[in-house]
This record gives C-alpha cells, structure tokens and sequence, in this order.
C-alpha cells in the first residue's frame, strides 16, 4: 500500500494499515487519514498519529531499512522472529 495515486478499486477491498500492516477493512474505523488525495485506514488512534506524524516514512518503504542490527543482537532479533513465526504460526502482524 505505498501507491500516493488515489485508487477508488482500495476503497471497496480490505487494506492495509500502512503503519503497522494489520488488514483494515475501510467502513469499520473512523481511523482514516488523508493524505496526498489518498485515504488511508488504521487499526488504531496510536497508528494515526504514527503516521500524520511522518508519512513518508510509511508510505516510501524505500526509506525504511529493514536489515536486521548487526552483531549478536541481530542474531538474537532474528533466532526470536523466527521462534515467534513458529510458535504462532505467522500470522498477519499486530501493533498491540
Ligand atoms: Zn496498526
């Protein structure tokens, strides 16, 4: 969901929360943020203003670096994600 041109086809689909990756279904949250002629939706007050606070770090995942700390804490970091996906199936991600 890093598209900035509006697309009305997302407006009737489940989406995502850009902030945290939960599904979102648009029409059961209040919780939705304009931005750059866009609407997005979020599972929660905390991750609105997660994301009013700085959009583009959100919605240009470019920016965001996903690698892992080097060292022994991100060999840590990735042993626990790892243990979490098996003990809980990895499922869909949540904030809370
Ligand atoms: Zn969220």
């Amino acid at each position: 969901m890093a598209r900035l041109a509006p697309t009305p086809k997302a407006i009737t689909e489940a989406i995502t929360d850009p902030v945290c990756g939960m599904k979102v279904e648009p029409g059961m949250t209040r919780l939705v943020s304009n931005y750059q002629g866009h609407s997005y939706w979020f599972c929660s007050e905390d991750c609105r203003r997660a994301f009013e606070k700085n959009p583009e770090k959100y919605l240009n995942p470019k920016t965001i670096k996903h690698k892992w700390p080097t060292g022994w804490w991100g060999r840590y970091l990735e042993r626990m994600a790892k243990a979490n996906k098996e003990l809980f199936g990895g499922g869909p991600p949540r904030c809370h």
